[in-house]
């Protein structure tokens, strides 16, 4: 019998802050210190739990241009619609089931607003974004752009009707995930009815979180529910969840970088000469260019 991962820590969601005038969220690993060192190789995760937003004619609901370099930014959305532009030229529209997997790499710009026809009849907006750092050798890589949607995902049917996991990256019971990652990360969306379990094998070394989307669960016999993130020790090998209600809850794990991170806003490098080099690069127009 393999040994379950104890949890050091269920974390509350802090109060919502807004990212420009779209986006509502709970910036975890900016209200916790330590969980950048704790949780490599994840440097951010900001979660928008469910909002109702008005009907608008704004059609820049959202952020505008600006960098990034260093790391990837992964957009998952739940519910709602959200347009994607970058001075590589690539755009698209992350809706629901969908997951947007971006390598800034060497360096783009960027802007995200809410979609233009989701912006003018208004609704809920559920979604999710997630830094992933890059590996000192892959930092300046050319940035890629992976569009992932629902149909692509992988999936496993739980037995008797218990529910789904989508596989967004990485394997899980022989389905594999569309996305390509520059380290071992494994991305699980998993729906469970109430009474039903799932478990899952986490291998001690990789650093292993799980947020609650939705409903009340518990993980061996620690409860959490909607919008807790539970963070596993580095010992034991298998997590096991159990829903008391029917529950959403994705569950991140990814082998640490082993190396020193040195962040400044949207740039995340090694060294604070490499942070003076891409405020430089970024200053002087090489990162391109992107209107509004
Ligand atoms: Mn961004």
């Amino acid at each position: 019998m393999t040994e379950l991962r104890p949890i050091e820590a269920v974390l509350h969601a802090p109060e919502p802050h807004w990212v420009g005038d779209g986006f509502r969220v709970a910036g975890y690993f900016a209200a916790y210190e330590g969980l950048v060192e704790r949780l490599s190789p994840f440097l951010l995760l900001d979660y928008h739990a469910p909002h109702v937003y008005p009907p608008t004619e704004n059609l820049r609901r959202g952020v505008g241009p600006h960098p990034h370099r260093g790391f990837e930014t992964v957009t998952l959305a739940f519910e709602g619609s959200v347009a994607h532009h970058d001075s590589a030229g690539n755009g698209g529209v992350i809706g629901p089931g969908d997951v947007q997997w971006m390598t800034a790499g060497a360096g783009i710009l960027h802007r995200e607003y809410h979609e233009a026809e989701f912006a003018r009849r208004g609704g809920r907006m559920h979604m999710l974004q997630l830094w992933v750092n890059l590996p000192k050798a892959s930092k300046l890589t050319a940035p890629r752009y992976q569009a992932l949607t629902a149909a692509q995902m992988g999936r496993v049917r739980l037995p008797d009707d218990q529910g789904e996991v989508r596989v967004i990256a990485g394997e899980f019971q022989g389905a594999r995930g569309p996305a390509r990652t520059f380290t071992p990360i494994r991305m699980l969306d998993a729906s469970v009815r109430a009474g039903g379990k799932v478990a899952f094998d986490v291998p001690a070394r990789e650093n292993a979180l799980v947020l609650v989307v939705e409903g009340e669960l518990t993980l061996g016999d620690t409860p959490a529910r909607t919008s807790d993130l539970a963070v596993f020790e580095n010992r034991g090998e298998r997590i096991e969840l159990a829903a008391r209600t029917d529950v959403r809850a994705l569950l991140l794990a990814g082998e640490p970088i082993d190396e020193p991170v040195v962040q400044y806003g949207p740039f995340v490098m090694n060294t604070e000469g490499e942070i003076r080099r891409a405020i430089a690069d970024f200053q002087a127009g090489r990162f391109g260019r992107l209107d509004d």
